[in-house]
């Protein structure tokens, strides 16, 4: 391991840039840092209150020309070319999110390319959003239209900001909504510049997409408050949601929430063990554990108990932290020092109440001193009220917890306030379908984990969220129904 890591020159954006009319900031300037070096990836302004209030506004007007709400060829086309715009700026893209997140390049692409297949998922749908004609008897005739809702606002968080946006973002646009986008304050810069691939294409209407920079107190919160907002897709931690759901109740408006998650990853004795393995570090450790869906507690059968955990210890003492941009990296850092420190709290409050396996070996190197690095930690022997085990921690520390049993299994993986996913690992398909229905999460990985498809719906149970994205009923999401009703004797017909 180097003391300093050596990589290319970075010299920070200047952002939103002139051309980039489709941001409305006149505030204050902040900066973005990576979290590897700690130098600043981008110098960015915030919007005003009367920004967000301008930037809803120019958006109700966009959705008042119609021309995009019924224009279903137009939107398709539009969002087609915008899914090749990212493919074709994966690169820059990919090494821009790694600088601003941390994340891993290979993840950084991986995440430009689940973006472009988001958008074009939804590119093919702009032409779909079908209602349907009701038989209602001689005398009448029904109708049932899937119209656009109005201005949508979409809140992301700071941990997949891409492709989180896209998920909300293309739906929204394919339904014929016009859009005012508030990105994580952590990751705006990459943000801005994916967006401005969409802004720049010459038959995507004026004020269609609009963007607010800023903080979620003040920004996020104005967006949230605005009447004229007809629906929040809120994705973040569930505490903000909940506000997020209140405030939008003050005016019935609508609200999507994708929230935090805490989600089982159950191991039975009859699975295939060395994939079992794969994927208990696949589900713990990706993107240094800063992700929704993370199987951050793995439920193991007691008569695997000892050997899985000792070759999950070695793999995971193994696992190489470094710089995100160099290719064998495994493991970058977290995405701020508050964030850091935030899962080192935990790690100690784990070694205090259970047995602390691995995370206490972070290299002391300058270059892993100098980023957010966490070591990947695993804890054990944890009472199951233990807020290591109960709450949601969001960075690389995987909880073991031990079960006899089909039954007690699905009792331990229930045990939370969340339900966003979980996996089981076993070779009886039976069982897999049994556990499979009695656990109460939106996504069920049964022998793989963290797969998605655009044409999947996912979302939460319980605390974890309210509504679906992705698939069919993620563009539905961003529609209401209106039943037209005609009288079949008058003269109309
Ligand atoms: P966060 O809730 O702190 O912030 C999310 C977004 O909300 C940011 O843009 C933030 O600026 C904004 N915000 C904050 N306060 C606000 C307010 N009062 N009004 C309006 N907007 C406000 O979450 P985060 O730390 O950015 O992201 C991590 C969380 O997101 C974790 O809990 C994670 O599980 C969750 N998450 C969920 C999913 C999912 O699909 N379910 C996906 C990714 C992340």
């Amino acid at each position: 391991m180097t003391d300093t890591f050596v990589r290319p020159d970075w010299t920070p954006l200047d952002l939103p840039r002139a051309e980039q009319s489709f941001c409305v900031t006149n505030g204050d300037r902040f900066d973005t840092t990576d979290p590897t070096t700690g130098e600043v990836v981008a110098s960015l302004t915030a919007s005003t209150l009367e920004d967000v209030a301008g930037a809803v506004e120019r958006a109700r007007a966009a959705f008042g020309r119609r021309g995009w709400r019924n224009d279903g060829q137009v939107r398709c086309r539009v969002l087609f070319r915008y899914a090749e715009a990212l493919r074709a700026n994966r690169e820059r893209l990919a090494e821009l999110l790694t600088r601003e997140q941390g994340k891993t390049l290979a993840e950084s692409r991986n995440e430009i390319e689940g973006s472009a297949d988001m958008v074009e998922f939804y590119a093919g749908l702009a032409r779909s959003t079908y209602g349907r004609a009701i038989p209602v008897g001689d005398d009448a005739h029904s109708v049932i239209l899937r119209e656009p809702l109005g201005v949508v606002g979409v809140i992301t968080p700071w941990n997949w900001p891409v492709v989180l946006l896209m998920r909300a973002l293309a739906p929204a646009l394919a339904a014929g909504n016009t859009v005012v986008v508030k990105p994580a304050s952590l990751t705006p810069a990459v943000t801005v510049e994916c967006l401005a691939l969409l802004a720049a294409d010459p038959d995507l209407p004026e004020g269609v997409l609009t963007c607010v920079l800023g903080s979620g107190a003040v920004v996020g919160d104005a967006l949230v408050t605005n009447r004229h907002v007809e629906m929040i897709a809120f994705t973040g931690e569930s505490g903000t949601g909940i506000n997020v759901l209140k405030q939008a109740a003050n005016d019935l408006r609508k609200v999507s929430l994708e929230l935090g998650g805490k989600s089982p990853n159950i191991v039975f004795a009859d699975a295939d063990l060395d994939k079992a393995l794969d994927g208990a570090v696949n589900a713990a450790f990706t993107t240094s554990g800063q992700i929704c869906t993370a199987g951050s507690r793995l439920l193991l059968e007691d008569s695997i108990y000892e050997d899985f955990l000792a070759r999950l210890t070695e793999r995971v003492r193994a696992l190489r932290l470094g710089d995100p941009l160099d290719p064998t990296t495994q493991m970058g850092p977290v995405v701020s020092r508050s964030q850091q420190t935030s899962v080192n709290g935990y790690v100690e409050l784990g070694r205090a109440e259970g047995k602390l396996l691995v995370g206490d070996d972070l290299d002391d190197t300058e270059a892993l001193r100098q980023g957010c690095y966490v070591a990947p930690a695993i804890v054990t022997d944890l009472p199951r009220s233990s807020r290591v085990v109960q709450e949601e921690i969001f960075g690389p520390v995987l909880v073991v917890q031990r079960f006899s049993g089909e039954a007690e299994a699905i009792e331990i993986a229930e045990d939370s306030q969340f339900g966003l996913a979980a996996g089981i690992w076993t070779s009886d398909l039976n069982r897999a379908w049994r556990v499979g229905r009695a656990v109460s999460s939106g996504t069920i990985w049964i022998n793989t984990y963290h797969h998605f498809y655009p044409e999947a719906e996912v979302g939460g149970f319980r605390q974890s969220g309210l509504g679906r994205q992705q698939g069919l009923e993620g563009i539905h999401e961003f529609t209401e129904t209106k039943h037209l009703n005609f009288d079949s004797k008058s003269t109309l017909f």
